[in-house]
């Protein structure tokens, strides 16, 4: 996994002072209170602040793909290979996310993790597939990732960011100043979306709602839904021996979302 700092060292987009006053002369940036910067995300049934682009996220997206790459070492295990792809590959077709180029690659690492990035890339750890004891366990994980592309949550996470730094002046000090320093500033911001799942926590509303999709993902692509409550159960019983597997740090998992996640599997009638 890339760690803060390697993150922080890849370039970033850079949003100057030229780009920042179309933003605001476009109305995408400022004031996105008032304006239209919230968009419908149909998969969510709810409107979320986008106030980055996609061809921004595009570009950060590939340099952190490669960057991780790079960095880890990537099994050359053709068993554990072919099932990331073979799961993998299943739930991104029943996603209908097929504008994404999904890529599922196996890092060789004892770690229990997983991560996505927004355009579909997917790094998966051997450490994980161990602990996954089928299919459609390792589905669960799938799905729950690619919930997070189709929720946008990295995007929304970093509009998030941007926003409170608008609030907090950084766009008095953008304006004001005509070199690219400022751009530092907001470089770091927009990266920071695409941290969440690879270094920082989701919400708890991201998690419901990426849960909740995954496993409606999981069903469409014929996997048993019900197998995702035993394996966040695995999950937090691992952390109780003391144990905590990095899946959790970045998917927190606590009774308040097994419970909504029973809910839903029994309102869908999976369970
Ligand atoms: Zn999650």
């Amino acid at each position: 996994m890339l760690t803060r700092n390697e993150f922080d060292a890849l370039p970033q987009v850079r949003m100057g002072r030229r780009e920042l006053l179309a933003g605001l002369a476009a109305g995408t940036v400022f004031p996105f209170a008032a304006s239209g910067c919230t968009v419908e995300n149909p998969e969510l049934g709810r409107r979320q602040l986008m106030l980055v682009s996609d061809a921004q996220i595009a570009q950060l997206s590939a340099q952190t793909w490669q960057a991780a790459r790079q960095r880890e070492r990537i099994s050359n295990d053709r068993t554990l290979r072919a099932q990331a792809d073979r799961v993998g590959g299943r739930i991104a077709s029943a996603s209908g996310m097929t504008h994404h180029d999904w890529e599922f690659v196996v890092f060789d690492s004892d770690e229990v993790n997983a991560w996505v990035l927004p355009n579909g890339k997917v790094g998966v750890y051997r450490g994980l597939l161990e602990v996954t004891r089928n299919d459609d366990q390792l589905a669960t994980v799938m799905g729950h990732e690619a919930a997070h592309v189709a929720g946008r949550h990295a995007q929304e996470r970093a509009s998030q960011q941007m926003a409170a730094g608008l609030a907090t002046g950084l766009a008095a000090v953008a304006l004001d100043s005509a070199d690219v320093q400022n751009a530092g500033a907001w470089a770091g911001v927009l990266g920071a979306g695409l941290t969440f799942g690879v270094l920082l926590p989701y919400s708890r509303q991201h998690e419901l709602e990426a849960d909740r999709l995954g496993v409606d993902y999981m069903a469409r692509a014929n996997y048993r839904p019900e197998e995702s409550v035993t394996f966040w159960q695995g999950m937090m019983a691992r952390q109780s021996r003391g144990a905590p597997p990095a899946l959790l740090s970045t998917h927190p998992s606590d009774e308040v979302r097994m419970n909504a996640l029973n809910a839903h599997l029994r309102a869908r009638g999976y369970a």
